[in-house]
C-alpha cells in the first residue's frame, strides 16, 4: 500500500468537477487526510467556496477553473497544472455530464457532447499524466469516477452509460500497457444513483447514495490501490446479475424499471 507511506500522504491531488456533489465531497475527503488539493470545474465561484471551506478546516486548496470538454482543452489544462505543480501525485477524474433522453428521442449528432466531458477530457488528462510520471520516474494514481450505468442499462441515459463504458475500457487498456511497469495506479470507481445536482431532476422510490459515500470509495481506491470498485452492495449485485445472466436481468429490468429506476420528475 504505497499510498499510505508518510511522504506520499502529503502530496498534491487534483480533483476535477470539484465544485459540488461527488467531486466536492472527494476533495474534502483528501484534504481531511492531509493532501493538498487542486480543485477544478468550469464555474469559479462554487470552486472558491469549496476551497474556502477546506482552508477553514486547516487544509490546503488551490483553485484552477477550466472547461474540460474535449481532449484539446483538457490537455492544455493539465499541461498548465503540471507546469505550476510538477509534483502532482494523483488525479480524481470526476467531472461529468448526463443528458437525459431515450435512445430514439435523441439526435445521434448530440452524442458527442457527453463523450467530450465524460471520455475525451479525462482520457487526455490521464494520457498526459502518465507521460509526465513516466518521464520523471514517479509513481502516481489516476482514479476515474465512472458509473454503474457503464455495465447496466439505465433507461434515459444510454449515451451517458456508453461514454462511461468507453472511459472504463480505455483506462483498463492504459492500466495493462503502462501501469505495473511504471508504478501507476489506475482505479475505476462506479457509483450508482447518487443524490447530487446531476440527479436533482430525477425521482426514485429507493434513496440514492450520499456524495460522501462515493468519496469514501474513491479514497479507498487511492489508498488501497483498488482497480475497480462498484459503490454499494445493491449496485454490486445488479452489475453482477447483468454480467452473468444478461437475458434474465434484461427481463427483470423491464418488469421492475418503473419501481427501481430513477425517472424524470413530472
Ligand atoms: P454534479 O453535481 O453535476 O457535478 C458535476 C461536476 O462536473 C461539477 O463540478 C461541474 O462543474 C463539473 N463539470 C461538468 N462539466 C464540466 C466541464 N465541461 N468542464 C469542467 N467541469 C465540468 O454531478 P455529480 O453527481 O457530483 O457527478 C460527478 C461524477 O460522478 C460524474 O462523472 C458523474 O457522471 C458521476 N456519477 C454520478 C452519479 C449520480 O447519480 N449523481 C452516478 C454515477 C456516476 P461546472 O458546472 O462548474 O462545470
Amino acid at each position: 500500500m504505497i499510498r499510505s507511506s508518510p511522504d506520499l500522504k502529503k502530496r498534491l491531488v487534483l480533483v476535477t468537477g470539484a465544485s459540488r456533489g461527488i467531486g466536492a465531497a472527494t476533495a474534502r475527503k483528501f484534504a481531511q487526510q492531509g493532501h493538498p488539493v487542486i480543485l477544478t470545474a468550469y464555474g469559479k465561484p462554487a470552486l472558491d467556496s469549496v476551497a474556502a471551506e477546506i482552508k477553514a478546516n486547516g487544509g490546503t486548496a488551490h483553485v484552477i477553473p477550466a472547461d474540460l470538454s474535449g481532449s484539446k482543452k483538457a490537455k492544455e489544462f493539465i499541461q498548465n497544472v503540471l507546469r505550476r505543480h510538477p509534483d502532482l501525485c494523483a488525479a480524481v477524474l470526476n467531472a461529468g455530464v448526463a443528458v437525459e433522453g431515450a435512445f430514439t428521442d435523441r439526435d445521434p449528432e448530440s452524442f458527442l457532447d457527453e463523450f467530450q466531458v465524460n471520455y475525451f477530457a479525462p482520457i487526455a488528462i490521464a494520457h498526459e499524466l502518465a507521460l509526465h510520471w513516466m518521464r520523471n520516474k514517479n509513481s502516481g494514481s489516476i482514479i476515474a469516477v465512472s458509473s454503474v450505468t457503464s455495465t447496466v442499462p439505465f433507461p434515459g441515459h444510454a449515451n451517458y452509460g456508453a461514454s462511461k463504458a468507453a472511459l472504463n475500457q480505455m483506462l483498463r487498456n492504459m492500466r495493462f500497457e503502462i501501469a505495473s511497469a511504471n508504478n501507476i495506479h489506475v482505479g475505476i470507481v462506479m457509483p450508482g444513483y447518487t443524490e447530487t445536482a446531476m440527479t436533482a431532476n430525477l425521482e426514485s422510490v429507493l434513496p440514492g447514495s450520499a456524495p460522501e459515500f462515493i468519496a469514501e470509495t474513491v479514497w479507498d481506491s487511492f489508498n488501497q490501490e483498488i482497480l475497480e470498485s462498484i459503490a454499494g452492495l445493491d449496485n454490486k449485485l445488479v452489475a453482477g446479475m447483468f454480467r452473468f445472466f444478461p437475458a434474465l436481468s434484461d427481463k427483470l429490468l423491464q418488469l421492475s424499471a418503473s419501481v427501481l429506476v430513477p425517472r424524470k420528475k413530472k
